[in-house]
Parts: C-alpha cells; structure tokens; sequence
C-alpha cells in the first residue's frame, strides 16, 4: 500500500498528546523536546500500513523546527512517508536504572519524545543538500568538511524527508527510587545506576592508507 499524495491526508491527522500516565513527567516545551533530539543519533519511526504496525529506527537530526529523516528512494518506508503516511518518530534516551526496594517500584530515569504527522519530502536540490549535511554533521560534528561532495547519483538514489516539530509530547524521569514509606527500611540495596552512550576508542578502517591523522573532531574531549 501507498499512502495519498495530498495535503489534506497530510493535515488531517491530530494525534492523541495528553499524558494520561503520570502526565507530572510530561512536558510540552518545544526547547526541553529540542534538548531531547539534539542528544540523539537515532529515532524510531512508526507507521502502519495495511493494518499492519511497524517500528523502524533511522538517523535523525534536528533542523530549526523540522525532524530530518533520509533513505533510499526505493525503500517501502521512504515512499509511504513521503506520499504523507502518518507517523510518529519517538526518541529515548536510557539515563539510569532506578532501582526500588520491589520489583513493582523499580523504574527507569529517561527522556523521551514523541513527534507525530506527516513527512514531507525535501525536493529543492540546495535544501536537499544542505538537509543531508545536517544529518551528517549530526551524527559527526566536524565531519561533512572533511567528505567529497556527494554526487548526483548518491542525491537521486536518496530521499530527504522533513517532519514537523508541530504535534509532539515530551516525558522524562531523572529521580531517586519512589518507595512507599512502609518499605525504606528494608534492607536492600537502593539506587539509581546512571547508563550513557559513550563513544570508545577509534577504531582505524584496516584498508587505510599510512599516515592519515585522527581528525580532530575524533579526540576525545
Ligand atoms: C526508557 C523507557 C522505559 C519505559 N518502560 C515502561 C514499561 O516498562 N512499562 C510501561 O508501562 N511504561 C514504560 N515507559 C513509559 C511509557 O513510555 C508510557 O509513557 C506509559 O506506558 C504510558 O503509556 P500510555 O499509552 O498508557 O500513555 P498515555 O498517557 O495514555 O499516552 C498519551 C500520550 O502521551 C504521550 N506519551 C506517552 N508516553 C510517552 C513517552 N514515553 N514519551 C513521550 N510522550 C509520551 C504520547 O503523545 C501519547 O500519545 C517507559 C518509558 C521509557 C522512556
């Protein structure tokens, strides 16, 4: 199935933002959900199609208000989103195992954020090549100076889509254990143990040429 190419398919949809769960570690600050994306390299995007769910993570990167997301022009994924399919790209980061005195209270600290609507596909040559390096310069700060330039070929074979930073709601924990009273006594370890996503050592493709310094942008800090 494709989706219909119109606007009205595009306008149509108004997802559901209102944190019913615990709507106290809700938000709706357009920055805090910028915050949030701009910590991320990748996001999930889901869609349905025939009445069938899908979840796929891809790059993302953040332009002004727009999520940017790319792929091959002759994906499934790619074609639907860019024919006004409806979706919702959610971004997480894991901060910490929160661990309670019970299983039941246990929790996690985290930062999310949901972004739904339609993509719209970037077609202007210049807006497609300046999105394209975002996303690049997203994933790699520092990077997209250093690459070729890419080719006409690499641009037809790749679809850029861009999606509103419009409907979205951001949710996030960043908290000790929540024990009910009764049970802080108990003799059993409590906590949170902090997770992050840490870059390790580079590691040098083995067919490259001697003698090619690590850029800059690849020292740790
Ligand atoms: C790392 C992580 C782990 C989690 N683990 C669990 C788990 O094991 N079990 C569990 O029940 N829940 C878990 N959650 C919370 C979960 O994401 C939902 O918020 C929760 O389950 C309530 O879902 P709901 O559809 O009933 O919420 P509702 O409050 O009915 O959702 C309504 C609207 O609120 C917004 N919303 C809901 N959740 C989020 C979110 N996480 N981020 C941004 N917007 C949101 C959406 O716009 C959604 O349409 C976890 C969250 C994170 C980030």
């Amino acid at each position: 199935m494709t989706a219909p190419k119109n606007d009205k398919t595009r306008s149509r949809h108004k997802a559901d933002t209102r944190l019913r769960r615990l709507p106290e570690r809700g938000s709706k600050d357009f920055d805090l959900a910028c915050a949030i994306i701009d910590d991320a390299r990748i996001g999930h995007v889901g869609f349905t199609l025939d009445g069938q769910p899908y979840v796929v993570p891809m790059a993302v990167a953040r332009d002004g208000r727009s999520l940017l997301l790319h792929g091959s022009v002759v994906s499934r994924l790619m074609k639907n989103l860019a024919g006004g399919l409806p979706c919702c790209v959610t971004i997480t980061h894991l901060d910490g195992l929160v661990l309670a005195r019970s299983a039941f209270h246990s929790s996690m600290n985290y930062r999310s954020v949901m972004v739904f609507g339609s993509a719209s596909p970037v077609s202007d040559p210049d807006e497609k090549l300046r999105g394209l390096d975002v996303l690049t310069d997203h994933l790699l700060p520092g990077r997209r100076a250093e690459l070729r330039a890419s080719t006409r070929k690499e641009l037809n074979a790749t679809t850029l889509l861009r999606l509103p930073i419009e409907q979205f709601s951001v949710k996030s924990r960043n908290a000790p254990p929540d024990d009910p009273a009764n049970e802080r006594s108990v003799p059993v370890w409590a906590g949170v143990i902090p997770l992050a996503l840490t870059a390790g050592k580079p590691e040098a493709a083995p067919d490259m040429p001697a003698g090619i310094a690590l850029p800059r942008y690849l020292h740790s800090p």
